[in-house]
């Protein structure tokens, strides 16, 4: 897997006397058919293989009615870890992406195992912070083989990867569209508090097949993608994503942080009572997955 950046783009289609925006521009028509490079490509890559020991931490609440019924809350924990320059060690902190999520998965921990003391949910709850998905979703793809818990006995997956740390907004981003059951969940939880769904302003990136959900989806668990930033900070994404300066600020609000935990938690706690298996809708690649385990 890998990418170019577009100038390299260019001089690809440049060399087979392409042009890339004319032909970016065309592709837009559904009439558009692929053209041929007629281009080969010859590259070394030295790689060296260090073999790592890492793991998901996962905990669990258990249901009083229906134990065996999970609803799956994570967050990955791993980020980008050290790494040697000429002029010292860089250290990715990974304060957003995903510290945020991690301390979020915490936080409604701590909220739900007071309500679950108060009054016990009906089905089980689980907590997981899930580790290498920043070198491939590992992690979630451990998890998802279902040697802990299958998972045609979980309900759904809520995933957070880095919150809004500035001020709260009045809507909230849905990764996908006319995926699952989930969205209707969004849709209604995020209306309680008064604010409405925006759609992914980058559908292009792909998002919904790049965190760990994905690797539950695949095994036909559905699930939300909770991924605020960015969005609000332009910056972010620009300057600081994945980088070494994705650091912390004392000077955060976490206003956001706050508004998407409670509606986190008010999605996992109707889930939790209700009964309900959210199904994948019609057109969605997923469902044919969970029609096996769950016809
Ligand atoms: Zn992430």
């Amino acid at each position: 897997m890998g990418w170019i950046d577009v100038a390299a783009a260019e001089a690809v289609f440049q060399q087979a006397n392409l042009d890339y925006h004319q032909l970016k521009q065309q592709a837009l028509s559904p009439e558009f058919k692929a053209v041929a490079l007629n281009s080969q490509a010859n590259l070394t890559l030295k790689n060296q293989l260090v073999m790592a020991k890492s793991h998901n931490v996962v905990a669990q609440l258990t249901g009083s009615e229906s134990p065996n019924e999970y609803i799956v809350i994570g967050a990955h924990w791993d980020h980008f870890g050290a790494i040697e320059t000429e002029t010292g060690t860089k250290i990715f902190n990974g304060a957003v992406d995903n510290a945020s999520g991690t301390a979020a998965t915490l936080e409604i921990a701590r909220i739900m195992a007071k309500m679950h003391q108060n009054k016990p949910f009906k089905r089980s709850i689980v907590f997981v912070n899930f580790t290498a998905e920043e070198t491939g979703l590992i992690g979630s793809e451990q998890f998802a083989r279902g040697n802990i818990i299958p998972t045609k006995q979980m309900v759904a997956l809520l995933n957070i990867d880095g919150m809004n740390v500035l001020e709260g907004t009045d809507y909230i981003l849905q990764y996908g569209k006319g995926l699952s059951e989930m969205e209707d969940y969004l849709v209604q939880a995020a209306k309680a508090q008064g604010r409405s769904v925006k759609m992914d302003p980058r559908p292009q990136n792909g998002l919904f097949f790049r965190s760990d959900h994905f690797s539950l989806a695949k095994q036909g668990v559905p699930s939300l993608l909770f991924m605020s930033l960015g969005d609000t900070d332009p910056d972010y994404i620009a300057h600081r994503y994945h980088k070494e300066s994705d650091i912390y600020f004392p000077e955060w609000s976490l206003g956001g942080v706050k508004q998407d935990i409670e509606l986190i938690v008010d999605i996992a706690t109707q889930l939790a009572n209700n009964g309900d298996w959210p199904k994948w809708k019609a057109e969605s690649d997923f469902k044919t997955r969970r029609l096996q385990d769950r016809p």
